[in-house]
């Protein structure tokens, strides 16, 4: 394949149990899933912490996906899951943290979607996935997933 590839799919499964990463908030390299907020300070910039938090989060998802020639699994970063999830990965960590199936639901939610994506290969040769580096839902009466979840939960946005 080129270095990218568009192709119409439906959206089979999303990996609910590892949907975001913790990144420096000044210049969001990753940072370990286990240090709190306090431990957490970054090695790499002198991004100053006293005003802002000193991580935040980012999607990065495992999505499988059927085209009509194969299903394959494939991950999916930040700008590309907001597309899925219509908010932040902070915003969607606390909404799951507040009514934990949120990320199953928002998975089940997502589940058969038709999705037109541009894949590329992984900058990093030993990378496992193609990335999705655009998706377009196709279609018409979509909503990202956080919109049904708020409706499905009652409740407004975070
Ligand atoms: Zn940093």
């Amino acid at each position: 394949m080129d270095q990218s590839t568009t192709v119409t799919c439906s959206l089979l499964a999303i990996d609910h149990t590892n949907f975001c990463y913790k990144v420096c908030s000044g210049c969001e390299r990753t940072l370990p899933e286990t240090d709190d907020q306090f431990s957490s300070i970054c090695k790499f910039c002198n991004f100053n912490f006293s005003h802002s938090p000193p991580y935040k989060r980012l999607f990065r998802l495992l999505v499988s996906i059927a085209t009509d020639k194969q299903v394959k699994t494939v991950v999916c970063f930040d700008r590309a899951a907001r597309v899925l999830f219509g908010c932040s990965a902070d915003e969607f960590f606390r909404f799951a943290n507040r009514n934990p199936l949120a990320a199953v639901t928002a998975g089940q939610i997502l589940e058969g979607e038709m999705i037109r994506i541009t894949l590329t290969k992984p900058r990093n040769g030993n990378a496992q996935h193609l990335r999705v580096s655009s998706i377009v839902p196709l279609r018409s009466g979509f909503q990202p997933a956080i919109v049904t979840l708020r409706e499905y939960y009652g409740q407004r946005a975070p």
